[in-house]
């Protein structure tokens, strides 16, 4: 394997993680949370959700977070968009990327979105025009919620999955985001849909969105690598949720999904100890928040080097 091959994790705490805590997280808690996790060499962060404020106060200084930290350098920033409004205000806040999410399940879409995932299908299409004639240099991510199982319908067919997967695909996606909402994946079930969708779509990039619900996120996100996969989402200390998907633990941690890309020889361009550090602000921002994640307990281990430093 090519020594300096990489992969890029995307730091989703600050959208995902922020889902489900209590409290409402000061705008310049998050500002700094963008700040410092660039610092640390995350290369992309979303950074927050274009909801509306009335279905998620947590993000009604979406718009104060993204003047702050759109233009800072050396990273993508993004955000999650549930529809046409959302990406709208996206391309005016001058987003380079937005995150369009939709549910394969259709009684996850008719309890998420109210409206049958056939409407989002066609609502991209709408995003696509938007982005087309206001800023066409920003790059639509598409994403598949519930792709592996979803907490109210149960199974997903996976054929639709490829078929929505193909028709993000043509309507102009510039990447295909696999999420496992509820944490119901498993490895043999990744590398198959990997596979899958990659009939459909070609060599258009995944990402893979994980969540650790049931301790297989690690092991969901070495199926994906070796299915070809070199783009995931984490999130610092485990953080995050679903409201639809009760009692479900976090996304896969960043630090350990680091600690595993790198040490599988992939370079992600993160620096453990500034990671570490925002892992400890974070919690200290956070308090009764249940953090995860096992590199923090353990540290590095012994001569253990970073991916990247070989390859310089
Ligand atoms: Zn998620």
């Amino acid at each position: 394997m090519n020594p300096t091959e990489t992969i890029t994790l995307r730091e989703v705490g600050p959208r995902d993680g922020l889902q489900l805590v209590k409290a409402i997280v000061p705008t310049e808690h998050k500002i700094a949370w963008v700040r410092r996790a660039v610092d640390a060499g995350v290369p992309e962060v979303e950074v927050t959700s274009l909801v509306p404020p009335k279905v998620s106060p947590q993000f009604a200084d979406a718009g104060d977070v993204a003047e702050a930290v759109v233009g800072l350098p050396g990273y993508v920033p993004s955000a999650l968009t549930p529809n046409l409004k959302g990406a709208e205000r996206g391309l005016a806040l001058g987003f380079p990327k937005l995150n369009y999410v939709m549910s394969a399940s259709e009684e996850h879409s008719l309890a998420n979105s109210r409206r049958p995932s056939e409407a989002s299908i066609e609502d991209f299409e709408r995003i696509v025009e938007a982005r087309n004639a206001g800023a066409p240099d920003t790059r639509l991510g598409a994403g598949i919620a519930t792709t592996f199982g979803c907490t109210i319908q149960g199974e997903v067919p996976e054929a639709r999955v490829y078929e929505i997967a193909s028709r993000l695909a043509g309507l102009g996606a510039d990447e295909i985001i696999l999420a496992d909402t509820v944490g119901y994946a498993n490895p043999a079930q990744v590398k198959r849909i990997v596979a899958g969708v990659k009939r459909e779509i070609g060599d258009l990039p995944i990402v893979i969105h994980l969540h650790d619900t049931r301790g297989l996120g690690l092991a969901n996100m070495t199926a994906g690598i070796e299915a070809g996969v070199r783009f995931f989402d984490a999130s610092v200390g485990g953080l995050g949720g679903c409201p639809f998907a009760p009692g479900a633990s976090g996304n896969i941690n960043l630090e350990d999904a680091a600690f595993l890309a790198e040490s599988m020889g992939f370079a992600t361009g993160i620096d453990f100890d500034k990671l570490m550090a925002l892992r400890e602000r974070v919690e200290a921002w956070l308090p009764g928040e249940r953090f995860a994640g096992q590199l923090s307990q353990s540290g590095l281990p012994k001569g253990f080097h970073a991916a990247a430093a070989q390859a310089a």
